[in-house]
Order: C-alpha cells, then structure tokens, then sequence
C-alpha cells in the first residue's frame, strides 16, 4: 500500500530504499566554529558559511555513495529539540541538563503560549535539495518529544502541551510540503519512554499528518520497546524508523502474534560503536529482516542518527551498507 502512496507521490524508489536518520557528523571545521561562536569570536554569517559548506558535501556525499533518500545532515543544529524550541515563540531557554552519555543541552521552558513564528527547516530542505535529484526528506523533531525534553511552566498538562506543539509543528509540516518535501520524517526518540502518555502522542502525529500529501516516517530510538509496539503500530504514519539492531529479540517475539502493517525503516548500522559493520554483516542482517518483513515494505537505514561518529566512520559505515544492501537486491529482484 505504501508503495503505491509512494509512486502516487512520484517516487519510484528500488527495492530495499535505503537512506540515514537525520544527524550526520559535523566537520571539525564546524566545531572550531561553533566554539568560536559561542564565544562571540565570530559572527553568525560566518558560521552560517561554513555550515552551508558542510551541507552541500553530506549531500553530494550521500548522493556520490548512492544512497536512495537523502537528508541535509543537520549540521545546524545542536540538539534536536533545542534547535525547534530556539526557532519558536514561547520557549526561554534552561539549563544545561544530561541527554544521554557525555552529552549536554540547554532544557528549554515552556514559559508562554507556543507559537510557531515561519519556516524553520524549509531553507536548509531547499538548499540541501538544490544539489540532487534524489528526494531529501523534510525532518521534524515531534511533539511529543519536545514536551517531553522541555520543561513546562505555562500549560495546565503536559497533554496540553503536546497538542499546542503538535498544531504549531503542524505549520513547519506544511511549509515543508508546500517547498516540494514530499517524505518527512518526524522524529519522536522519547515515545517509548512513557507507555501511560502514549494516546498523547497518537493524537499529536494525527494534528501532524491529517490531510496532508506526503509520505511520513517515525523515528523511535531509547525507551522499552516491547509494551510500545502495537502502541507505535497505530500512529498515523506510513513507516516506522526503529533502533532494530538493539531491539530485534523484542521485535521478533511481538511479531509472533501481531501484524506489522507499516513499511519498517530497518536498522542494520550500530551508531554508537566505533567499529566498521562489514558488507557481508550488514548482507546477513539484510537477509534476516527479508524473513521478517515484507520486501517491498523494508527500508534499510543506520539504527540512529550518525551524529557521534567521525565523518570517515560515517562515511564508511553508509558506503559499506550500500553496497550491501545492492548485493542483496541483485539476488531478491
Ligand atoms: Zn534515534
């Protein structure tokens, strides 16, 4: 089914699509900028320059290793839910708090009535675009996720935060679309981590997705997977992105009684390791989702965003399950 929602779209994409989650590494370039940034030693239109560099090479980067959807990488962002707080009206800006190993940012506080002020992404989706013919996909960090990582001083509930988000991401939605992205992917990390806050987090994809002509995905990562899945399977998108390489024994077992009746991004690439997945690891752990799922419903993608990784790792990892993943089509088509 998604498939033809996809033709319909105008993509024609091959057997086994494969594409990244969002995050890619950031040159050292970056960094030394960022630093200098924050320190007030550069301005911002210098290091915008730089990030427009950065951009440009992931892009022709991706295009060059042949992988099927691209993304702009995300250079310019920091964290991801500081970066959509940062950019909308009704958030101050917090402490710096943990997210996950060494890891920092600033937690955002909700402190007045949300409101999304303009594009946030559309430029970068339209410049990243401007260098392929491939799609590149518009990528939003989801309502739920933004609650969950901001602190909030203005909403009666945290429900009503998630649905004033919801409506004003809603907006970035459209202007994305409106720009020509016809694949977005809406990540929402924290969705596991809460089961009770769920049906939350269902109506916020609805106030997303409805009505609207593009083909979506989720991304989920962190959290206890095993209770959320049938949960997961009702959001109002066409393609799960999930951590699988983590998750398989969990996934395995809900499969034996349920129906997985999404198109699956599937995680062949551990993000969090230094060590390079060989072609012939990634081939078999291809041939193992090809006796879970459908073929034409899988997507092969990395488990995570690349973001901690150095750029040679990455580069090797995406070439590597590449030309995997073309080992594998020959034989299935
Ligand atoms: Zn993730």
């Amino acid at each position: 089914m998604s498939r033809e929602k996809l033709k319909k779209l105008g993509l024609d994409l091959p057997v086994l699509p494969t594409t990244t989650v969002g995050s890619l590494p950031k040159p050292d370039y970056i960094l030394e900028a960022r630093a200098k940034y924050s320190r007030g030693e550069i301005k911002y239109t210098e290091l915008k320059e730089l990030e427009l560099k950065a951009t440009e090479f992931w892009v022709k980067k991706q295009d060059e290793i042949g992988l099927d959807i691209l993304v702009d990488g995300e250079i310019y962002r920091g964290d991801m839910v500081a970066y959509f707080a940062e950019t909308m009206k009704g958030f101050q800006t917090g402490e710096l708090v943990r997210s996950y190993g060494n890891r920092y940012y600033r937690k955002p506080i909700i402190s007045s009535e949300i409101e999304w002020c303009g594009p946030i992404t559309v430029d970068w989706w339209r410049y990243a675009q401007s260098f392929t013919a491939k799609p590149v996909k518009g990528m939003i960090t989801g309502p739920y996720t933004v609650m969950d990582w901001a602190f909030n001083e203005y909403y009666p509930t945290r429900y009503d935060a998630t649905i004033a988000i919801a409506q004003e991401i809603r907006k970035e939605v459209e202007a994305l679309v409106a720009a020509g992205a016809r694949i977005i992917q809406v990540d929402e990390p924290a969705i596991s981590t809460r089961l009770d806050e769920l049906p939350f987090a269902r109506e916020a994809m609805d106030i997303i997705t409805e009505g609207i002509s593009a083909y979506f995905i989720c991304h989920i990562c962190y959290g206890n997977f095993a209770p959320v899945y049938k949960h997961m399977l009702s959001l109002a998108v066409d393609n799960l992105d999930l951590e699988t390489s983590h998750r398989l024994l969990a996934l395995e077992e809900f499969l034996k009684d349920n129906v997985f009746d999404k198109d699956i991004s599937y995680g062949v690439i551990d993000v969090h390791q230094h060590a390079i997945e060989s072609g012939d690891d990634i081939s078999s752990t291809i041939r193992h989702a090809l006796t879970l799922f459908n073929k034409d419903t899988i997507w092969i993608d990395p488990d995570c965003g690349l973001k901690t990784r150095t750029v040679d790792e990455a580069i090797t990892k995406l070439t590597n399950m590449q030309r995997a993943v073309e080992q594998v089509r020959r034989k299935i088509v």
